[in-house]
C-alpha cells in the first residue's frame, strides 16, 4: 500500500507504531490557509486517533474558510493565529507531531520556527511532490488524490477500518472530493471510488456534504465571481492560458471574505482549448500565485522554477514579494518568454 514511497528520506511510516501503543498526547497541524483536505486529514486524523485512547490537540496554523466551518471537530481545534498561547502550549506538552498535507514547514507560516524548533518525533503525511528531508516517520505519495485518501490507507494499515464513524467518513470525503474537483481530476482512481463506496457503508452522506462545501455561497459571492469573470479574467489565446488578477482593491470592493477567492482558478479551465490557468491575489503581506493546469504542463515546476512554490503537477501556489502590478507584468513576460503550452 504504501510501496510508491520513492525516497527513503524518513522512517516508514509503520515504524510510528510502536510509539502510538500507549496513549500519548498529539499534536496535528496542516498548511496555512487550509483547503479541504487540510482541514479534512488532520480533522479525520484527530477522531481516528482520540478514539484510540490519545490526546489529541489539531491546530490550523490560521484562520479556516466559512465553507469548511461546518465539519465535525472543528470546534476541538486552535487557530494558531488568534490563540498562539496555547497552541505553542499544545506542541510543548505533545509526545508526538503529525503533520498532514503540506512538505515544507515553511507551509505552515507563522508556525515554522516552533515546528523546527521541536524535538518530539515528527510524522509526515502527505501527497505534495518533493517533501523536505525533516520528518522522522512519515509517508509521501504524490501519486495519491489527496492526503484523506492517505489517513484512510494508514487507518487501514494500523487494521482499524472499523473504527470509521460518521465524522471520520464525512471528513476524509470532503478532503478527498475537494482535491478531486469532485472525483473529476485524472488522479481520482479506482482506489478512490472504492474508498468512497466503504465510507458510504459507514454511513457517509454525501449530498450533505457537497451542498455544505459547494452550495452554501453567500450573495456576495456569487456577485463576485460575476465581477471576476467579466472584469478580470484575461485569455491569453496563444498560449492557451488565463489570467485571473485580484488586487486589493477588487476584494475590497465586494468585501470578499476568506475562502471566496476559493476556486476561482479553476474557472478558466472551463474554456475549450484552455489548459493553464493562473490567478494573482494582492494580500497584506505578500502576492499570492495559484496555479491549475490540464493534461501535461506541470505547474509545479512552474511554480517551483519562477514564483518560490510548488505543489502538485496540475494544481500549484507560489509567492512573491514584489508589487502586485510588477507580479502581473513578471508574469505576463514569463508567458512570452516560455510559451508553456
Ligand atoms: P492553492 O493554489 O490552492 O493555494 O495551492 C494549490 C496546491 O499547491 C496546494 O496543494 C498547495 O498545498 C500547493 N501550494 C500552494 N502554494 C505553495 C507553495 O508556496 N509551496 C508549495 N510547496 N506548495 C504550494
Ligand atoms: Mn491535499
Amino acid at each position: 500500500m504504501w510501496s510508491g514511497l520513492r525516497e527513503r528520506i524518513m522512517q516508514p511510516i509503520q515504524d510510528v507504531f510502536p510509539l502510538l501503543s500507549t496513549p500519548r498526547k498529539i499534536f496535528i497541524t496542516t498548511h496555512h490557509k487550509p483547503d479541504g483536505d487540510a482541514i479534512g486529514s488532520m480533522l479525520a486524523l484527530s477522531h481516528y486517533l482520540t478514539k484510540k485512547g490519545h490526546h489529541v490537540t489539531p491546530v490550523s496554523p490560521g484562520e479556516i474558510p466559512d465553507f469548511l466551518a461546518w465539519m465535525p471537530g472543528v470546534a476541538t481545534m486552535l487557530n494558531y493565529e488568534a490563540q498562539p498561547k496555547e497552541s505553542l502550549e499544545a506542541l510543548a506538552n505533545a509526545d508526538l507531531v503529525f503533520c498532514v498535507d503540506f512538505n515544507d514547514f515553511n507551509r505552515t507560516k507563522h508556525l515554522e520556527q516552533a515546528l523546527a524548533a521541536a524535538t518530539q518525533p515528527k510524522v509526515l503525511i502527505d501527497h505534495h511532490l518533493f517533501p523536505k528531508p525533516v520528518w522522522d516517520y512519515g509517508v509521501s505519495i504524490p501519486e495519491k488524490s489527496s492526503t484523506c485518501e492517505m489517513v484512510y490507507d494508514f487507518i487501514n494499515l494500523c487494521g482499524d477500518n472499523n473504527l470509521i464513524d460518521l465524522d471520520i467518513a464525512t471528513c476524509l470525503y470532503t478532503g478527498v472530493m475537494t482535491d478531486t474537483g469532485s472525483f473529476k481530476f485524472p488522479i481520482t482512481s479506482a482506489a478512490v471510488h472504492t474508498m468512497i463506496a466503504d465510507l458510504m457503508r459507514h454511513g457517509l452522506d454525501h449530498t450533505r456534504i457537497h451542498e455544505e462545501v459547494y452550495d452554501s455561497w453567500s450573495e456576495g459571492r456569487m456577485r463576485f465571481l460575476g465581477y471576476v469573470l467579466i472584469e478580470k479574467m484575461e485569455v491569453f489565446r496563444k498560449y492557451n492560458s488565463a489570467l485571473i488578477a485580484l488586487s486589493r482593491k477588487d476584494l475590497n470592493l465586494f468585501k470578499a471574505q476568506n475562502g471566496d477567492t476559493e476556486g476561482l482558478v479553476n474557472y478558466p479551465l472551463s474554456i475549450a482549448g484552455i489548459k493553464f490557468a493562473t490567478l494573482i491575489t494582492e494580500r497584506t503581506d505578500e502576492v499570492k500565485l495559484s496555479f491549475r493546469s490540464k493534461g501535461d504542463f506541470d505547474v509545479s515546476s512552474f511554480a517551483k522554477n519562477y514564483f518560490d512554490g510548488g505543489g502538485h503537477f496540475n494544481a500549484s501556489g507560489g509567492r512573491t514579494k514584489t508589487s502586485f502590478i510588477d507580479t502581473i507584468a513578471y508574469f505576463k513576460k514569463i508567458l512570452s518568454d516560455i510559451h508553456p503550452l
